[in-house]
């Protein structure tokens, strides 16, 4: 067994008890194995392992990746999305996670327009109200829902959020339930929420979208910060 198949594995039992801790089934969430730094080697192993869906954070190097392996799988964007890559997102992703503004959503729906496809987001919430991250702000989402309902090629099917990084992934919890009451009160059933360190505590509170990499593909070498995508 390699070690992403056996990483792959305790991640998929990890959830499995979440899930059941929490009354909810394990099929319910979605496991996005986040690849950005990973090779296109490993990726294929994951997808080799049976990993539903992939996620990149940045437009350029999905590009790359997208480019040599194709879409055995779904890929998702799970990062900071600029309006001048709208439409390389759109050719490149099937979900994009980090829709957090109405220029945004508007340039997503031109140019899914003249794919002739509708492009499925989340909307992202700065749920801790951090100045150094993306996402709308909890009293901002409902303006920008409507705003976004009135567009015909872009849908929103849920909430995303990043929340304040914590040593304890308890000290998650509240964000992550602050996230599923404002889905409820949206009405938006998916919720991504949850990486390596919290996805367990992210199921209990209702994720049907966990973003996992380094439980999965291993520790990252350290990212240079490279401006707006670079989060
Ligand atoms: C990198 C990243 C993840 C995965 O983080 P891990 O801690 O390695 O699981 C999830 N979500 C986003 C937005 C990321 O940028």
């Amino acid at each position: 067994m390699t070690e992403i198949q056996a990483n792959l594995q305790r991640v998929r039992e990890r959830i499995a008890r979440a899930a059941e801790r929490a009354g909810r089934r394990a099929q319910d969430v979605l496991l996005v194995g986040v690849s950005k730094t990973v090779d296109v080697e490993r990726i294929r192993q994951a997808i080799a392992a049976g990993i539903p869906a992939l996620g990149e954070n940045r437009v350029q190097e999905a590009r790359g990746k997208v480019d040599e392996i194709g879409r055995p799988v779904p890929w998702h964007l799970v990062g900071h999305l600029q309006t001048n890559k709208a439409r390389d997102a759109v050719e490149l992703f099937d979900v994009i996670h980090s829709l957090d503004r109405l220029e945004l959503a508007r340039e997503l729906d031109k140019r899914a327009h003249a794919r002739g496809r509708t492009v499925s987001t989340l909307a992202e919430v700065n749920v801790g109200g951090e100045t150094s991250k993306g996402g709308v702000a909890p009293d901002g989402l409902g303006r920008l829902l409507e705003a976004v309902a009135g567009l015909t090629h872009v849908k929103v099917r849920g909430l995303m959020a990043i929340p304040p990084e914590a040593k304890d992934p308890e000290d998650a919890r509240a964000w992550f339930r602050a996230l599923r009451q404002l889905g409820e009160k949206h009405g938006l059933p998916e919720l991504s929420m949850g990486m390596s360190g919290d996805f367990e505590v992210a199921i209990e509170e209702g994720a049907t979208l966990v973003r996992v990499g380094t439980a999965i593909f291993g520790a990252r070498p350290p990212q240079p910060q490279t401006g707006a995508e670079g989060r």
